[in-house]
């Protein structure tokens, strides 16, 4: 015969009588507990046994077994059990969530299989073996479905059937393997879902409260993972989104319906006027590109530019394309700190750009590179003026 813990049938008894079976260091076995132990996705529970903290529950070799701190208990000894009730009763909601979410499942996505389950603190997450993408349009799916569940108040009930009763069955689910013995006990969510499940469930859909699907993680080719809260961690989450809604909104101008349309019309607007301020700056660097001061030498025209842009860039092709053969140009810019372009034409020569930027990094820091006919380098620690005196120096 299975064992049948007592908080199966009874999973809102929170207080209970017991005796001390076995004792070993802070492991206590008691005759009858109804302390969840940490198993098929939801946690151990909290509370205490004769006042002591228990700090685990689990399942060893098919026994109960408690963690209780220091103490003095002893094998015989009559105690009595407290259960964290809020935390039992989280679960409880949140382990009959995961019924409801596995039934929307069910019908959002098709084929489907459990492919694992837990139950965290702020939310609880449910595996499914599926190869249908699962896009926010069915998350919605799947929120409105349970929720709409929730307020239908379906019947939820436990019972413990034989095992072939089981295997014939291909309605259950909420299970891959189905645990050894010849019973197994099912949960089922009248016309929802039916599954094997060894945790504590409320007997009716309604005190769910609330279902919010969180999000979704692919964990695996065929695997995906739903995010979900209940309750007041949902309710919690509802207000937070919609306090942000709100601000929106406000900034806006706008109703909540409205709120695409509005970002698309600005990401647009945005867009038109990013164009337009490129066009603008193309046409500044062109005209500024005119005015070079020019120095002459026997070997080459000196054309040397100071300005301030951002499209450095831009300002770097319009140089390449503008270098006259016997010119060497060089075009200091300043925006948050001092950069350099140089540029030495084809009938140049023993002068190399990359070395003129390289006695510029060595001088004032900085760094940068190129070939000998075209460099650029920035992050100078010198003015805009000093650095124009230096290059002209250096070159004539
Ligand atoms: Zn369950």
């Amino acid at each position: 015969m299975i064992y049948q813990p007592p908080f199966w049938q009874e999973p809102r008894k929170t207080a209970f009588e017991s005796v001390v079976k076995e004792i070993d260091g802070d492991k206590v076995v008691l005759e009858e507990t109804y302390f969840h132990p940490e198993e098929g996705g939801q946690p151990a529970d909290k509370g205490t046994i004769n006042g002591y903290q228990v700090k685990d529950v689990q399942k060893v070799d098919g026994v109960i077994v408690h963690w209780v701190e220091k103490n003095d208990l002893e094998v015989g000894e009559e105690v009595e059990g407290f259960i964290d009730e809020k935390f039992r009763y989280y679960c409880m909601r949140a382990h009959t969530g995961a019924h409801l979410v596995y039934g929307a499942g069910r019908k959002v996505m098709g084929d489907i299989s459990y492919a694992g389950f837990d139950i965290g603190k702020e939310k609880a997450r449910i595996d499914f073996e599926t190869d249908t993408h699962v896009d926010n349009k069915k998350l919605l799916k799947l929120e409105e479905l349970c929720n709409r569940v929730i307020l239908e108040n379906r019947p939820v009930r436990w019972k413990v059937l034989d095992r072939e009763e089981i295997e014939s069955s291909d309605e259950i689910a909420f299970a891959k393997e189905i645990p050894e013995g010849e019973k197994v006990r099912i949960i089922e969510v009248e016309d929802w879902d039916k599954g094997v499940c060894s945790g504590t469930h409320l007997e009716n859909t309604i005190e769910v409260g609330r279902i919010r699907i969180e999000g979704k993680k692919k964990l695996q080719e065929g695997v995906t993972r739903i995010f979900f809260s209940v309750a007041e961690k949902a309710l919690r989450k509802d207000y937070i989104d919609k306090k942000a809604v709100l601000r929106t909104t406000d900034i806006l101008e706008t109703g909540t319906r409205d709120m695409p349309k509005k970002i698309r019309a600005l990401q647009s607007k945005l867009e038109t006027m990013e164009k337009k301020v490129d066009e603008l700056e193309s046409e500044r660097i062109e005209q500024e590109m005119e005015n070079f001061d020019r120095y002459g030498s026997e070997n080459f025209n000196l054309l040397v530019q100071t300005l301030s842009t951002e499209d450095v860039e831009k300002l770097s092709h319009k140089a390449k394309e503008e270098i006259g053969n016997d010119e060497i140009m060089i075009i200091i810019n300043e925006r948050e700190t001092v950069s350099l372009i140089v540029g030495v034409g084809e009938d140049v020569e023993d002068i190399s750009a990359n070395r003129i930027i390289r006695s510029v990094s060595q001088e004032f820091g900085g760094g940068g590179g190129g070939t000998d006919r075209f460099a650029q380098g920035g992050g100078f620690n010198v003015d805009i003026d000093n650095l124009k005196e230096f290059v002209i120096n250096l070159l004539i």
